[in-house]
């Protein structure tokens, strides 16, 4: 008999890798499918990046590398971290790991007990969820909507709070929504932290440098509960490196101490190519950013605005990440005479079918009266892709 862990029949699979694998599937068995399922930059990495890899190869950055990180990346985090967001950190409190995807999950599996509670603000990005299955905490979800701009109040925080909650995790700028919390919002949740000793927070900020409205904040900010705070980052959406695999925490040095242990046993230091690139990027010219964000800025407003002229789809204006995170609810309990809608996972892929354009459900994220588009693609396929959308919307009465 063959028979996967218990775990692994706990374990969903990724629904924004799933959806963008169908995409591709579909595409290559030749339909036209325009893919706004998945999230990253359809930007190639800047020159100078790759540059920084090639020189690496040439220069024998090939053997083992350092558990946490090489230090001269390290270094050049916490540099980074001073100049952008003003925070002091060591070198020995950041550890380098494959993608923040992994550093969260570390994280997680460094601080979180069985049964221990995860508050997780919801909507959330897919892979918390899954991770808290895998640490086996447990997920305590605070639901949020469209008219806070799917965003959670201190209030509703202490109210989730149980002497077994260990952690919280959000992202901000957000992903799904795209939402960003402002530097008030962000010291009300602290002040509630600092309350509870055993809290921690995980703050995901990989969309730190996709911000429409100003400077980033980071509630690693807040001196009185910095040291509960694992601020993970990395270089994939900003820098378009998502091929590269390179995220970071920067933590209390226990919490890092942790992370490397873990590390040691289970994936070793991360590519060491990939590890020279992500230096590159860090201590090079910041310009590529600064223009990939402004094309991103343009794209968001054409989306939206052609979203807006479709007035049964609900949605307010993101500030940040590359997503729009909309209310289909209208079309549930409609039909197109053959199939009937009943919720965000059917439309989706009724969509998909019939317009031939791939997103995320709601669902995926925590909300089922929603669909995720990821607008990080040409004006052109945005615009052809609302076009179809409006036009298989109009069929479903
Ligand atoms: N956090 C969020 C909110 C994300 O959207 C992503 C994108 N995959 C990640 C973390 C993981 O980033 P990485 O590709 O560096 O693993
Ligand atoms: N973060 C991206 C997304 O949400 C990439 C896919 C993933 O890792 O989930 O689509």
């Amino acid at each position: 008999m063959t028979k996967l862990s218990d775990r692994m029949y706990v374990l969903a699979e990724s629904e924004t890798l799933a959806m963008s694998k169908k995409s591709a599937e579909l595409k290559a068995q030749g339909l036209d499918i325009i893919n706004l399922s998945i999230g990253e930059p359809d930007f190639n990495t800047p020159d100078v990046i790759k540059t920084g890899a090639k020189k690496a190869i040439d220069d024998n950055f090939t053997h083992y590398t350092p558990v946490a990180g090489y230090k001269d990346l390290r270094e050049a985090i916490a540099k980074k971290l001073k100049r952008e967001n003003n925070l002091d950190y060591a070198f020995d409190q950041i550890v380098v790991s494959t993608g923040a995807k992994h550093s969260i999950a570390n994280t997680m599996l460094c601080l979180v007990n069985p049964g221990e509670e995860v508050i997780v603000p919801s909507p959330y990005w897919v892979s918390y969820r899954e991770i808290v299955k895998l640490a086996e905490g447990k997920s305590v979800f605070i639901k949020t909507s469209l008219e806070n701009d799917f965003k959670i109040t201190a209030k509703q925080l202490e109210a989730a709070i149980t002497p077994k909650t260990k952690l919280m995790i959000f992202s901000s700028p957000s992903n799904p929504t795209g939402f960003i919390y402002t530097k008030e919002e962000l010291k009300a949740i602290a002040e509630v932290v600092a309350k509870h000793e055993n809290l921690y927070i995980i703050s995901d900020e990989i969309y730190e440098h996709i911000n429409y409205v100003g400077k980033h904040e980071s509630i690693a900010q807040f001196d009185f509960i910095k040291d509960r705070v694992i601020l993970v980052n990395g270089v994939s959406k900003g820098y378009a490196m998502t091929g590269w695999r390179i995220g970071y925490v920067a933590a209390p040095k226990w919490v890092a101490q942790g992370i490397e242990k873990l590390q040691g046993q289970f994936t070793s230091g991360t590519c060491s190519i990939a590890q020279r690139a992500a230096l590159t990027a860090l201590t090079g010219d910041q310009s590529a950013v600064g223009e990939m964000r402004e094309k991103f800025r343009k794209r968001r407003d054409l989306v939206v605005n052609l979203i807006k002229e479709i007035p049964t789809i609900k949605t307010n204006t993101p500030q940040g990440a590359f997503y729009v995170f909309a209310d289909f609810s209208h079309y549930f309990g409609k039909s197109d005479g053959t199939t009937k809608i009943k919720d965000a996972n059917d439309l989706t892929f009724w969509l998909l079918e019939k317009a031939q354009v791939a997103m995320v459900s709601g669902d995926a994220f925590g909300d089922p009266n929603c669909i995720r588009l990821s607008y990080a693609t040409s004006d052109e396929l945005l615009v052809k892709a609302i076009q179809r959308i409006k036009e298989a919307l109009g069929k479903l009465k």
